[in-house]
């Protein structure tokens, strides 16, 4: 398949030119010349998650890589279930924390680990990442005890959860962390600051693994498949899917398997208070605020990197905007109580998932399926959840594991020439 940038729509390039660049041209996103479409959608749902997702891939990828390769790099990724809970009457959850990291992200990260190591030209590969949090755990247990791929992945001292440091800065080998005396636009500006220098780019083989990269978003788009499969024809014939949005890279994915074929009647964009998107379709304009500390700090992004694919994809397949619905903004408080409305009904939720629900329940109509993402496992926010139900909730076994196991990482100042003579030492060290 060939993709092209955004931007400067003469640059196409290959599935494996996407994944190693992540970026175009111009900072421009890359996005499929063609989107494969499936008739026999069915036949599709009829088949179990990893050949149904191997198959949607394989179409998208094309002939670049081939299928039976596909299909196992999917069997390594996707080695945990995305189930649908039942809520309450005509209403799902989708639970996307199955994977080793607790959050969605493992999806996209695990097979782009597994599309990296599958694309990369000889010599070795550096991924440089910085992080709040879920992404760096994604990509350092993704890319984890993989020959040729070494991972750098700063954060901000102090500023990330306790226990989302112990997740990834426990691991050792070839995954190397390291807390910057500084926060996280700090750590953001280290990073591009060593992407722009050219030299030691190639010397090292730099890649950023973030969420821009395709391969992150075309896995996303298994589990929308995975879910209307658990589910009644009936009930996929009104189906209604709401999301919580960040950066809107999972909402990207919906919509490109809604152009591939899911049956899904429309989606709903839930933010918190970084409202960006909900404004921009309130009015059509397009301006970002500060953006502000929110509970749901995982979709605490003000200008949305995802968005001009989204815009895109509109265009390409005549949606008009408005199909998208009113986005919905979800404060605190609200997020708060509807963590608490499902306890109640027997469903433990974090923030991010309630806002997804708070919003499904607002505009579903009586006769509709609701469908709403939880992205992270309750106890990877258990700080803000036993807050708000005041209770104390139990660590899973792979949190509590890396809880009880010894910081592995570096501590430097915001200091770029520390960072480049770590990363020429990490490309030599084996
Ligand atoms: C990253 C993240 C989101 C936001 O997803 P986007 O694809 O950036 O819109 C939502 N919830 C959790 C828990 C996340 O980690």
């Amino acid at each position: 398949m060939k993709l092209y940038n955004i931007k400067e729509n003469d640059e196409q390039v290959s599935f494996g030119q996407a994944v190693r660049q992540g970026l175009g041209r111009n900072q421009g996103l890359f996005f499929p010349t063609e989107l494969p479409r499936f008739d026999d959608i069915d036949g599709l749902l009829a088949e179990s998650f990893v050949p149904r997702s191997a198959r949607i891939l394989s179409a998208l990828i094309g002939d670049e890589i081939p299928e039976d390769k596909v299909h196992e790099l999917v069997g390594n990724a996707f080695a945990f279930p995305a189930p649908i809970k039942s809520v309450k009457d005509g209403v799902y959850a989708l639970e996307l924390f199955h994977g080793p990291t607790l959050a969605f992200k493992d999806f996209g990260g695990r097979f782009m680990a597994q599309s990296l190591a599958t694309v990369a030209e000889d010599g070795k590969i550096t991924i440089l990442t910085a992080t709040s949090g879920d992404t760096g755990a994604a990509v350092a247990h993704a890319f984890y005890g993989m020959e040729n791929i070494n991972v750098v992945i700063l954060y901000p001292k102090g500023k990330i959860s306790p226990l989302q440091e112990k997740l990834f800065c426990t691991l050792g080998k070839n995954i190397h962390t390291v807390a910057i005396n500084d926060d996280f636009d700090a750590c953001q500006a280290l990073v591009k600051q060593a992407f722009n220098d050219e030299e030691l780019r190639q010397q090292v083989g730099l890649n950023s693994a973030n969420s821009i990269n395709i391969s992150r978003l075309m896995a996303q788009v298994c589990y929308y498949f995975e879910a209307v499969a658990q589910m009644t024809p009936k009930e996929r014939d009104n189906l209604v899917i709401s999301v919580p949005s960040g950066n809107f890279g999972n909402l990207t994915a919906g919509l490109i398997g809604k152009a591939m074929g899911l049956p899904v009647k429309r989606f709903i964009a839930a933010t918190n208070a970084n409202d960006t998107v909900p404004r921009y379709l309130e009015s059509g304009q397009w301006d970002p605020k500060p953006t502000v500390a929110t509970t749901s700090n995982a979709m605490d992004v003000s200008q949305p990197n995802n968005w001009p694919r989204i815009e895109e994809l509109c265009r390409v397949k005549g949606w008009p905007l408005e199909q998208l619905g009113k986005g919905a903004v979800v404060e605190d408080a609200q997020a708060a109580d509807a963590v608490r409305e499902l306890q109640s009904m027997g469903y433990l939720c974090e923030p991010h998932g309630a806002i997804a629900y708070h919003v499904l329940e607002q505009q579903r109509q009586p006769d509709e399926t609701g469908l709403f993402l939880c992205t992270a496992h309750p106890a990877k926010f258990k700080e803000v959840v036993d807050d708000i139900l005041d209770t104390d909730i139990p660590l899973p076994p792979a949190l509590d594991k890396h809880s009880k196991m010894e910081l592995l990482s570096l501590n430097f100042d915001n200091d770029f020439a520390k960072l480049k003579q770590l990363l020429i030492d990490v490309r030599h060290s084996d």
